[in-house]
């Protein structure tokens, strides 16, 4: 079994310390079954070597992706590269019929790879009652979600509602055809989408469960996604 766990350069140099290492090793997931790739990787990645993907957090998506250009020049921060890197990679991971996790800026990739849109600054455009971007330690809950699917895949890792942590400026604007909302904050914003056709897992949260693996919501929710790499590991052999 290997999962790829798609991250910036940045990220890539933490190497083993990197919290999504750190988080999917608490669920007993060996060292030698990760591998991180970034834009700045020596090839593309064979998506056939793997059996799950797991996009991770980072700069913002650029807005030319959903039409609209930068409108906040001070606020938006983007990284050309990793958005063709990580685009091509979700098309032929989700081809493949890879399970897929994505966690914050991998949630509001995936919307935009289906087509739907972001607020480029939450505090700026949209109507937010909520801090989403908190200024307590990144392992602190801030918010809660609320389940408004019970039978989907989240719905395997909590049921109600959830405390989470929130690392977020952006969030989904208009949701992309083929996803479905599956929890929402209590301002009414979008916190997790997956696939709305049938698919292994496609996952997505826009808060950042590996900083918080301690907790059993969080722990669940890596675990369900590593049950079914093994599972695809499994049927590959
Ligand atoms: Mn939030």
């Amino acid at each position: 079994m290997k999962i790829v766990i798609s991250v910036s350069d940045k990220e890539k140099a933490k190497d083993v310390q990197s919290p999504y290492q750190k988080a999917l090793r608490a669920v007993w997931v060996k060292p030698e079954e990760l591998e991180m790739v970034s834009p700045s990787h020596a090839y593309f990645p064979d998506i056939r070597d793997y059996d799950g993907v797991l996009f991770t957090g980072g700069k913002d998506i650029n807005p030319k992706y959903y039409q609209e250009p930068v409108k906040y020049p001070g606020a938006v921060q983007i990284d050309e590269k990793r958005d063709a890197f990580e685009f091509e990679l979700f098309e032929r991971a989700h081809r493949g019929k890879l399970p897929i996790l994505g966690i914050c800026r991998g949630l509001q990739m995936i919307n935009v790879k289906f087509g739907g849109t972001l607020y480029q600054d939450l505090n700026s455009e949209a109507r937010v009652e909520l801090e989403h971007m908190q200024s307590a330690p990144r392992p602190q809950p801030i918010h809660t979600v609320t389940l408004t699917d019970p039978e989907s895949g989240l719905g395997e890792t909590f049921k109600g509602s959830c405390q989470v942590n929130s690392l977020h400026r952006q969030a989904i604007k208009r949701l992309g055809r083929g996803l479905k909302v599956t929890a929402r904050s209590e301002d009414g914003l979008v916190e997790a989408v997956e696939s709305a056709e049938p698919y292994p897992f496609l996952l997505a949260v826009q808060w950042h469960p590996e900083e918080m693996i301690e907790r059993p919501e969080a722990r669940k929710l890596f675990e369900n996604f590593v049950a079914k790499c093994r599972q695809v590991a499994e049927q590959r052999r």
